[in-house]
């Protein structure tokens, strides 16, 4: 079975992204738990999820992703950033439970000239305050473009968070192809390698999601600027042949491509057809 799906919009609720998921042939989707620029979200409807809890089960949609709010940053120098993240992030999780057995992703952070081994410190630290062994949802970190001081750039600092965090069998990694792609590693004419790189310092077993995302900019830039599927610089046959990956293609893949609806549809139905 191929799990893609894209980022929808959770203005209107759960059961209007299963109708959005299904309207585009989607099998999976990522939404915001709430306002991506941070802030308070709104009350859970219950009714709402019921509806969309029974639309998932009749279209067999797969694993969700919820993305928490960009711009949280777990390993500000300003306490009270961090602890703004860690409340909003605990409280997502939270209501999380209310569609058990999904999966967040978070970016780490950006360390801003206090260097990334603190920054680390700051994201395990609240890593291990906020995850509870009772939580039903499975924490992923990003992987990052390694724009300005941001955390995540390589997966050796995804590794270190992972390896200070005590509830380890919480967590898992997002791999955006985008991100990666600018952060060096060349998944356009070396995948092999990087995924041996990544199964080696990471461990393939915890790659639990894909962003399918081209990039605008070359390999190393650092940019993080998406492109549609095919318009950027890691173009079509790569971004095919990762969807077929044997380590990869069992995965639930994530489109964050510049698009609408239509275009999304569209994306979705020529990575399908590739799909083999
Ligand atoms: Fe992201
Ligand atoms: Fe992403
Ligand atoms: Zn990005």
């Amino acid at each position: 079975m191929f799990y893609i799906g894209c980022h929808l919009s959770s203005a209107k609720g759960f059961l209007a992204m299963g109708k959005d998921a299904e309207k585009i042939g989607a099998t999976t989707f990522q939404f915001f738990t709430r306002n991506p620029r941070g802030g308070s979200a709104k009350p859970l409807d219950h009714e709402d999820i019921a509806a969309f809890l029974k639309l998932k089960e009749e279209l067999g949609l797969g694993t969700l992703v919820a993305h928490a709010p960009y711009t949280l940053n777990g390993c500000s120098a300003d306490e009270k950033i961090r602890d703004f993240a860690k409340r909003t992030m605990a409280d997502d999780l939270e209501r999380m439970e209310a569609v058990p057995g999904n999966l967040y992703n978070f970016h780490p952070g950006s360390h801003v000239k206090q260097g990334v081994e603190v920054g680390i410190t700051y994201i395990a630290e609240m890593l291990n305050e906020i995850l509870k062994p009772e939580l039903h949802t499975t924490v992923l970190l990003e992987t990052m473009a390694g724009k300005g001081s941001e955390v995540g750039r390589s997966f050796e600092e995804l590794r270190e968070i992972l390896d200070r965090v005590e509830l380890s069998d919480k967590m898992g990694v997002c791999m955006d192809t985008c991100h990666v792609w600018d952060a060096g590693y060349d998944i356009a004419n070396h995948l092999d390698d990087v995924l041996a790189e990544f199964d080696h310092i990471i461990g393939l077993n915890r790659l639990k999601a894909i962003h399918l995302n081209d990039s605008m900019n070359p390999l190393g830039s650092h940019k993080d600027r998406h492109a549609r599927l095919g318009e950027g610089q890691i173009g079509l046959p790569s971004l095919k042949a990762i969807i077929n990956h044997p380590a990869l293609r069992h995965l639930p893949f994530y489109l964050e491509t510049p698009n609408d609806l239509d275009g999304y549809a569209r994306e979705i139905a020529m990575m399908r057809e590739a799909w083999s």
